[in-house]
């Protein structure tokens, strides 16, 4: 059964829409829905969608075509990265409350021994995670509903369901697992899953373009000669796993393979646990990060992205027909957001008319003053990381030694705004004092930043710059590049239509929350979409 739906996941270049979804949601008349299904594509831009649109004839089109899609929605927070935005696709909080603000603070568990099939790794668990979400209300009214979270990074699996020990599954090493927080030992039913899914990263695998070229030349107007693609190899159609099993293993994670099988998980986890049987609502939540990989080594503009987002649109379709035929249509509720979105290589944007976009590092000037200030105060960590824009430094060790911490702010400030790529430097006061329903970037780092997070600058670069990290295509910036995001809600329950006023991804959970009849168990900072309600 494993293997059987992976493969058919992986090789079917496109399936027929089952009768049940393709006819879009009917009416619930108001019956409670038994399954909610949570879709986030990692770095999936808004416009990906409208640039697509007449080719997305598979899932991302039903939802499109049969769903509420809201066209102008963000992730309204600075350091636009995929801790912080998966914190908040469930929980109806921006970062600045569930405490995830950036990657490297997001699921890092050390205190754990590793998990279950990499002892040699860090653990991975939601202990920085604060407060609740969807699930957790659910879980309160129901105690019978259940969770699965599945995605190819720890963080895009445990995030979405908060600190809730339900089934939580990641892949690492070649596998899918999870860690000692949730279990001791891997079930079976992911075993056998693991066993079935090697043959899907068989070396010398070939990635191809979906459409046919040769019937329609325009298929894919991108060039694929972009020579600044994947650091200058391998940029060119067709991708070809390495002849290594190892290599292979390590390279699958960023072809279009991993979405497929990150879905078969799902749907083999669905019937094994009986998920959406009802009478009690489930929880099934997936995270697709092929698009992230993707798009850090090829770009938003590339041919191999639009490739990836056809191919995830048919790898979708395939899915809801699967759950079509599993459980009742009318009972499943479905939405699709994205973490982040990412800002087009400055290579690119030189080509297309903006010749001072560059990429940007303050590395050397982070060494420098790290010298200046041990210089002063001793051997020491004294600016804990000043990346991403965001500065953080040692305040009480520096006070204590004696340092005015303030006016050395103050100077690395002058210095940082003097450089031609940035537009501004802000401060915790200078945020405060903005009027943040106009000022975006000030509202976007104020929703960032937790209260007690010692935070000193809060860089932001001019428009099509980006943070120098390894020459892949970025994200994380403030900027709507980075945060402008999909959402949509499809089901009994919601009015299809487009629609275009400004959302935020924090408004999904207290929309799902009145869909279930439950309330948020706590203040969450979304609104309920009400037009998108019948
Ligand atoms: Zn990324």
């Amino acid at each position: 059964m494993v293997r059987r739906l992976a493969l058919a996941c992986a090789f079917l270049p496109s399936l027929a829409a089952s009768p049940a979804l393709a006819q879009g949601p009917r009416p619930s008349q108001g019956r409670l829905p038994t399954l909610v299904v949570h879709l986030t594509v990692d770095q999936m831009r808004a416009d990906y969608l409208e640039r697509f649109f007449p080719q997305l004839s598979g899932g991302l089109g039903r939802l499109m075509r049969g769903g509420a899609w809201f066209t102008n929605a963000y992730q309204d927070h600075a350091m636009s990265e995929t801790a912080p935005g998966h914190a908040t696709t469930l929980s109806g909080r921006n970062p600045n409350s569930t405490g995830i603000y950036r990657n490297d603070e997001g699921v890092g568990d050390n205190t754990l021994r590793g998990s279950l099939l990499e002892q040699l790794v860090p653990g991975a668990s939601p202990w920085r995670f604060r407060g609740t979400t969807l699930f957790d209300w659910m879980h309160a009214r129901w105690p019978r509903s259940r969770a699965l979270s599945v995605s190819r990074k720890d963080r895009g699996a445990i995030l979405p369901v908060g600190r809730s020990k339900q089934q939580v599954y990641w892949y690492q090493g070649g596998q899918f697992t999870t860690s000692r927080y949730y279990a001791d030992t891997l079930p079976g039913w992911v075993r056998a899953f693991n066993a079935a899914a090697v043959a899907a990263r068989a070396p010398g695998r070939r990635w191809d373009l979906l459409l046919d070229t040769l019937r329609d030349p325009s298929a894919y107007p991108e060039p694929d000669s972009m020579d600044f693609e994947r650091q200058g190899r391998d940029f060119v159609f067709p991708h070809v796993l390495p002849a290594d099993t190892l290599d292979a293993a390590t390279a699958f994670i960023a072809t279009p393979w991993m979405d497929s099988l990150t879905l078969a998980l799902a749907l083999e986890g669905v019937q094994r646990l009986g998920l959406g049987r009802g009478p009690q609502p489930d929880l099934l939540a997936i995270s697709l990060s092929a698009t992230d990989y993707i798009g850090h080594a090829y770009g938003p503009d590339s041919r191999e992205q639009h490739d990836q987002i056809l191919r995830l649109d048919r790898w979708l379709g395939a899915f809801l027909d699967s759950l079509a035929r599993l459980r009742d249509t009318t009972r499943i509720v479905i939405s699709l957001t994205a973490d982040h979105g990412v800002t087009s290589f400055p290579e690119w944007w030189n080509r297309h008319g903006d010749f001072h976009a560059q990429w940007v590092s303050l590395a050397g000037m982070v060494r420098a003053d790290s010298i200046a200030l041990a210089a002063r105060a001793g051997p020491g960590r004294w600016i804990r990381y000043f990346e991403t824009g965001l500065l953080v430094m040692d305040r009480a060790g520096l006070r204590a030694h004696g340092v005015d911490v303030d006016s050395v702010v103050n100077a690395i400030a002058t210095e940082v705004r003097a450089l031609p790529p940035v537009l501004r430097v802000d401060t915790r006061r200078s945020l405060a004092a903005r009027d943040t329903a106009s000022d975006w970037i000030a509202r976007r780092w104020l929703n960032l930043a937790p209260p007690d997070l010692p935070a000193e600058l809060f860089v932001t670069l001019k428009p099509h710059m980006s943070w120098a990290a390894g020459a892949y295509a970025q994200h994380g910036q403030p900027t709507d590049d980075d945060t402008h995001v999909p959402i949509i809600l499809y089901g009994p329950p919601y009015r299809p239509g487009t629609f275009a006023e400004r959302v935020s991804v924090v408004d999904i959970a207290p929309t799902i929350a009145r869909v279930l009849g439950i309330r948020p168990a706590q203040r969450v900072q979304g609104s309920i979409l009400r037009q998108a309600l019948r």
